[in-house]
């Protein structure tokens, strides 16, 4: 058997991270991904029918994503990004006033505020309250560098912050509110105002750049997955998948993990021990309390406080049509239950000029994710042809929903302290968005979080 120095259990982002950071600093490391494919909830799977590789959502990365950039290099898979040079979104509003918002390449505040200046959507009133944000966002900013002010509290919503800082309706509807929705995946009466507070300062930081639209020019799958996968295994690694993974604990340490081998491999569905004493657990919060036959005591208050973690849906709609629908890669929907809409094929590059393959993405989708496949594309449906009425005399070719009921944990006042990379149980490291890194959950938490534990594991 291979002695491997550490397990990594989980091929998410936050798996993946970590297994290619140790992997590139020498250490031999095996990865067990329970399903059978790799990605975990920023995935791509065969249409049933086309076979056609689609999404299990669509993800946009921002130009902030500084961590999730370094894991693409390492990988080789910078190129299946595409990252905008600034800010700039079409908007087609719920009257069906289409516009576009256009941050120029100035300085920060200064792009926002000239791209907000600039923007047609609005009455001057809402164009100049965007200065009222100017102030707390300054000190988001020295925050994020050790400030010890606050620019929101935490028992007050994104929304009441956004009011309390002169924000006003118009604004919040176009802007606000649809930022807030992609970035937390909860509505902004719901969410707390820190965390967005925090987003804001990363995406309007020193450079223009920063709060750029990045999006994958593949399916997930193969945007970074595979790449990792095949990083690691060109340097000593193994990425098991069909691998439930279940952490042997003695005393007050970890000694082996368990996992049947995968279906594909020698021996299907025998156990396989691999005696370790350092293991990163990437699995998301609901799937921690799974790793133990029975919890240790070292991690009772994390396991406790993964069990109370709410959590957040994301409902996906997929239509195909029989010719192009919109003319550009991606459309903002403010103040609908679909906020955004993304046409796949335009967003993967030159392509089939004739066919469209919209993808709808409502975020903090918890009123609708128990609706019918009927209703949820019949829904879609009426809200692409309200937004583009040119769009009824297209024909629907095919439609697919996705729901994630667990897409993210719930960023609302009160909800548990998030864990550190740290815990209480020798050699059980943590990864995964979940883990306290000041964001919410995205592919950048999740990829921070999994070169945080490849540090703690590495010592460094
Ligand atoms: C529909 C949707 C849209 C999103 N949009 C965006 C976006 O636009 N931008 C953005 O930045 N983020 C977005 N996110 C959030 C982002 O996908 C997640 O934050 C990120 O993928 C989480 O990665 P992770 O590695 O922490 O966890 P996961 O991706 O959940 O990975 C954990 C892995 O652990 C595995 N596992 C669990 N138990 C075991 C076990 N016992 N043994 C072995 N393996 C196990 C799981 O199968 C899974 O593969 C979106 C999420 C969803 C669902």
């Amino acid at each position: 058997m291979i002695p491997y120095d550490v397990i990594v259990i989980g091929a998410g982002c936050a798996g993946l991270s970590a297994a290619v950071r140790l992997a590139r600093d020498g250490a031999r490391v095996l990865v067990l991904e329970a399903r059978g494919r790799l990605g975990g909830r920023a995935t791509a799977f065969p249409d049933r029918e086309t076979g056609e590789l689609v999404d299990n959502g669509q993800h946009v990365l921002l130009g902030c994503y500084y961590e999730t950039f370094a894991f693409l290099r390492e990988i080789g898979a910078m190129d299946n990004v595409r990252i905008e040079p600034q800010l700039a979104v079409t908007m087609i509003d719920r009257m069906g006033q289409r516009s576009r918002l256009s941050c120029p390449s100035l300085p920060p505040p200064f792009h926002l505020i000239a791209g907000i200046l600039d923007w047609d959507a609005l009455m001057w009133r809402d164009r100049f309250s965007i200065v009222g944000m100017a102030g707390p966002l300054r000190i988001a900013q020295r925050e994020l560098r050790g400030g010890t002010l606050k620019a929101a509290s935490p028992g007050e919503t994104v929304k009441d912050w956004l009011v309390r800082n002169g924000q006003t309706p118009r604004l919040c509807e176009l802007l606000w509110e649809p930022l807030a929705l992609a970035a937390l995946n909860q509505p902004p009466d719901q969410a707390a105002a820190p965390l967005f507070a925090r987003v804001l300062a990363e995406m309007f930081g020193d450079d223009p750049r920063t709060a750029a639209i990045a999006l994958p020019t593949k399916p997930l799958h193969l945007m970074y997955a595979e790449p990792a996968r095949e990083y690691i295994e060109s340097h000593g690694g193994t990425v098991l998948t069909g691998a439930a993974a279940k952490v042997r604990v003695e005393g007050d340490r970890v000694v082996a993990v368990d996992a049947p081998e995968d279906s594909s491999l020698r021996s299907p569905g025998s156990l396989r021990s691999f005696p370790i004493d350092r293991v990163i657990s990437a699995v998301p919060w609901f799937a921690l309390a799974d790793l133990f036959g029975a919890p240790p005591p070292e991690l009772a208050d994390v396991i406790d406080r993964a069990g109370r973690m709410a959590t957040s849906p994301i409902v996906t709609i997929n239509l195909w049509f029989n010719r192009r629908i919109i003319d550009e890669p991606f459309i903002g929907l403010p103040g609908r239950t679909m906020q955004w809409v993304f046409d796949t094929r335009l967003v993967f590059g030159p392509g089939n000029d004739l066919a469209s393959h919209l993808s709808l993405v409502s975020s903090g989708a918890a009123s609708i994710v128990a609706l019918t496949n009927h209703e949820l594309v019949a829904l879609a449906r009426q809200e692409i042809f309200e937004a583009l009425p040119e769009s009824r005399s297209a024909a629907l070719v095919r439609a697919t929903v996705v729901r994630e009921p667990r897409a993210t944990f719930s960023l609302a006042p009160g909800q548990p302290a998030r864990p550190s990379t740290q815990t209480a149980l020798r050699g059980f490291v943590l990864a995964g968005d979940w883990v306290d890194t000041g964001l919410p959950a995205t592919i950048e938490s999740a990829v921070r979080s999994g070169h945080r534990a490849a540090g703690a594991v590495l010592g460094n």
